[in-house]
This record gives C-alpha cells, structure tokens and sequence, in this order.
C-alpha cells in the first residue's frame, strides 16, 4: 500500500507540472483529490488493516494529500498569473497605432457666401441687424407701403399662421423695425436671414430660402450712392473687371426700383451658359426708399433719404460655385458640403 501511494503522489505530481492551464489542473484537483478520487479509496479502504498499522498509514495518506495540495496550489497560483498577463497583453492599447480619424467640419457654402457679404458691408461701415421669422403682418407688408389688398402681395405667398401673424416672405420687416428702433437718427445695416414662400420646390425654387437686405438712411442719400455701393460689392464677390448695369423695375417699398446686373463673369459679356448668351446676369433688386416707407418708420421724407438692396444667397452661391440645384442647400448630403472644405482654406 505504501508503493501504491507514492507511484500514486509521483503520477500526481507529474501530471501537475505538466499542465498548461487553470482549467487542466482544475481536472487534476478533481482526478486526485476529489471525493471519488484514489486518495478517499485508500482512507476509506484503511479500515479493512490491521489496527497497528493504521496511524503509520494514515499519516502517509495525510502526508501524500498534503504534498499534492501544496504543489498543486503553487502551479495554479503560476498559471492563474499567466492568464491575467496573457489577458492583459490582449487588451494592450498601442497608442503609436494609427487612430481613427474623426471627420472635421466645415462651413456650408451658403454660410461662407453670407458670411462674405457680411464682411463686406461691415468694411463699408454697416451693421448687421436681425429680426424674427415669424413676422406680424405690419412689419411683412403694411409698414413696407403694402397695404391689405395690394395687388403686390400676391407677388409673395405667404404661410400665413394666423390673420395678422405669418412666416417673413423677405428680410424687409427688418428694415421697418430697424427704422422704428432707431428713432430718425441715420444709420447703414445689412439683415441676414431665412425666409418663407409657398412654392413647389424645384431645382430654382425653395419654400424657405435666405435673404441679406440692405438700407442705408439719411441726409442726402442718393441713387449715385446706390450705384457706387452696387459696384463695390459686384467687383468684391465677382471680380473687379465686373461692370454692373441698371434696369428699370418695380417694388413696393422703393421709387424708383432697379434691377442690378453684372457682367458675364464666365464669357466676360460674348455670351455663355452662365449668362443665356445676354453676357449679364442679374444679381439683386434695389431703389430708393419709397416715402411712405421712410413716413412709416418715422422719417421726414424731405429731410431724409435712402437707398435698399435685397439679393439670394443662393443664387449668389450657384452662380459662384456653379451650383445646378437650389435643393442642394437643404437636403445636408455631407458629400456636397464637404466639396467646399478646399475652399474653406
Ligand atoms: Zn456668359
């Protein structure tokens, strides 16, 4: 019995330092120490010896289990660290690894043309003046000399919310509030903004599109002055070999109105796509401050004056960049904008 147990301890061992893993020797514990295992055969077959020979035996068994134990408990400690490093390692972060690149942003192209006639006109001396998109019908239409009823209204449908309160159809009511606000004092400002019309979208339409209007008021304002500021603005957008022309019009809320043309700036006038074979392309609307308007916002139309312009920064920007499609604005396909970041500089 006592070469039993020891071929039993030297097989116990062996297997021992020969596994590899927690779990292997997991099943060594069980095989050799578990309750059905060779060492609980050997205590329970000790009573069949002779009563002598029973405390010599019993303490080699206790002796063989102990040992086993010892060994067995140090090689998992081993191979339990292992584990732990090899899990470790797995999950190591390399951090000179390439990372994942986050996509930066950039203007959309309609900011960055707004964002151009802004500076502009701030260089010339204005401010920039803004108003709420859901407008009173006053400061939409009746403080701009259209009065309910005109006919000039139907010009511009309008998303009406109630009967006096409406979606702006034009940056103009900023115009009558700014007059409002300011007292009769002059003052120069440019409105940035978002408009609202009923109109089926198509490739030159939108029912909600942008505006930048201008007014200057105050003493001895001219046409002349409206000319040379229209010019300025043409050859700083456009180029400065732009000639601008001047067509008769009509507005409401200005008299006399005008239309501004440029100069083809793809076939330089001999006529192109670009310009329909005219070589001009109209840009913005414009006139001297009706005096009803001036009277409404609280100005003497014989002692003051002044000038308005209003123009779409969309079409500024598809005539610039080249742009087909107005709804390209608004549908945020990240692959147009993104064609803009060269550009952005
Ligand atoms: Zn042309």
């Amino acid at each position: 019995m006592e070469q039993q147990l020891n071929q039993l301890k030297e097989e116990a061992l062996g297997a021992i330092r020969s596994a590899d893993s927690v779990r292997s020797l997991n099943d060594i514990r069980v095989k050799y120490l578990g309750k059905k295992g060779p060492i609980t055969d050997l205590l329970k077959g000790m009573g069949k010896l002779p009563a002598e020979e029973r405390p010599k035996m019993g303490a080699l068994v206790n002796e063989v289990r102990g040992k086993v134990t010892e060994v067995l408990e140090a090689r998992m400690a081993v191979l339990e660290e292992e584990a732990v490093s090899r899990k470790l390692e797995a999950e190591a972060i390399d951090v000179t690894l390439p990372g994942t690149p986050a996509g930066t942003g950039n203007h959309h192209p309609l900011t960055r043309i707004v964002e151009e006639i802004e500076d502009f006109f701030i260089s010339m001396g204005y401010e920039v003046a803004e108003g709420p998109e859901v407008e009173k019908d006053y400061y939409n239409f009746e403080a701009l000399n259209l009065p309910k009823g005109h006919p000039a209204r139907d010009m511009q449908d309008s998303f009406y919310i109630t009967e006096d309160v409406l979606l702006r159809t034009h940056t103009s009511p900023v115009q009558a509030r700014t007059m409002e606000a300011k007292e009769g004092q002059p003052f120069r400002i440019i409105c940035p903004g978002k408009v609202y019309r009923r109109d089926n979208d198509d490739a030159t339409h939108s029912h909600q599109f942008t505006q930048i209007e201008g007014l200057v008021v105050g003493e001895n304002i001219r046409m002349s002055d409206l000319k040379g500021t229209l010019d300025r603005f043409a050859k700083k957008m456009f180029g400065e070999e732009r000639e601008i022309r001047l067509r008769p019009s009509y507005f409401p809320f200005t008299e006399p109105s005008v239309e501004m043309d440029i100069s083809c700036f793809k076939c330089g006038g001999e006529g192109c796509n670009v310009c329909k074979g005219t070589g001009w392309i109209e840009i913005l609307g414009a006139g001297m401050v009706h005096p009803n308007v001036l009277r409404m916002g609280g100005y003497d139309p014989d002692v003051m004056s002044g000038f308005a312009f209003g123009m779409g920064p969309e079409r500024i920007a598809m005539l610039k960049y080249g742009i087909d499609d107005i709804r390209h604005f608004y549908t945020d396909d990240v692959r147009f904008i993104a064609q803009f970041h060269r550009a952005e500089g």
